[in-house]
C-alpha cells in the first residue's frame, strides 16, 4: 500500500467515524445523515429516490425506509415535479438543514480551507474519484459545471443533455447524469 493510499484509507475511516457521531447526536443512523448531506448538494435531476439508490449503492427498499424516517422526523419534504408527472423531488426542511450544521462536512471544509492550493487538491481528488468509479463500474456523479454536457452559449448556461436552462445555483450541485469532459 502506498503512502497516498494509506492516507485515503485513514481519511475514510475518520469520515465514517465523524458521520456516526453526527448521526448519534441527532438520534439518527449514519445513512440518514448521508442522505441529508447528499440531498443538499443534489441538482434537479438527482434529488430523487432512484438517484439516492445509485449514489449509495443501496436498494430501493432501503431508500424508501430511509426517506420514511426522514419524512416522519420532518427533516425532508416531498415535492411533486410540475413538468414530469409522477416524479417526486426531495427537499430538506429548515430542521433538516439544522441537522447539517457543524457536521463532518463543515469540519472537513475547514481543514481543506487550511490547505495552500484547495483548487488543485480538489482537482486531484476528483480525478481519483472518477478513476475509482470507472474501475468499480459505478455510476459517476460529479459537479454540473465540470460536466461534458455543460454549455454556456450566449451568456446563458444550460444542459446539453436535457436542453434545459441551468440556474447558477444548480451549476455547483452534483448530478447523476454527469459525464467526464473529453
Ligand atoms: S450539464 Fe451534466 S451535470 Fe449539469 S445537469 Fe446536464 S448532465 Fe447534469
Amino acid at each position: 500500500m502506498s503512502t497516498a493510499t494509506l492516507y485515503l484509507e485513514r481519511l475514510s475511516a475518520l469520515l465514517q467515524q465523524a458521520v456516526r457521531e453526527d448521526a448519534a447526536r441527532h438520534g439518527l443512523l449514519p445513512i440518514h445523515i448521508q442522505v441529508l448531506q447528499y440531498l443538499v448538494q443534489a441538482n434537479q435531476y438527482s434529488d430523487l429516490p432512484i438517484a439516492i439508490a445509485d449514489y449509495f449503492g443501496i436498494t430501493r427498499g432501503t431508500v424508501s425506509q430511509t426517506l420514511a424516517v426522514l419524512e416522519r422526523k420532518a427533516l425532508i419534504v416531498k415535492q411533486a415535479d410540475a413538468r414530469h408527472g409522477k416524479r417526486i423531488h426531495l427537499k430538506l426542511t429548515p430542521a433538516g438543514m439544522a441537522v447539517l450544521q457543524d457536521s463532518w462536512a463543515e469540519r472537513m471544509q475547514r481543514a481543506l480551507d487550511m490547505q495552500p492550493d484547495g483548487a488543485a487538491l480538489a482537482g486531484t481528488l476528483r480525478d481519483i474519484l472518477v478513476a475509482l468509479q470507472r474501475l468499480n463500474g459505478q455510476h459517476a456523479f460529479g459537479i454540473c459545471r465540470q460536466c461534458a454536457h455543460f454549455r454556456t452559449d450566449g451568456g446563458t448556461t444550460h444542459c446539453g443533455l436535457t436542453g434545459e436552462a441551468l440556474a447558477t445555483e444548480q451549476t455547483g450541485k452534483i448530478c447523476r447524469e454527469w459525464a467526464t469532459p473529453a
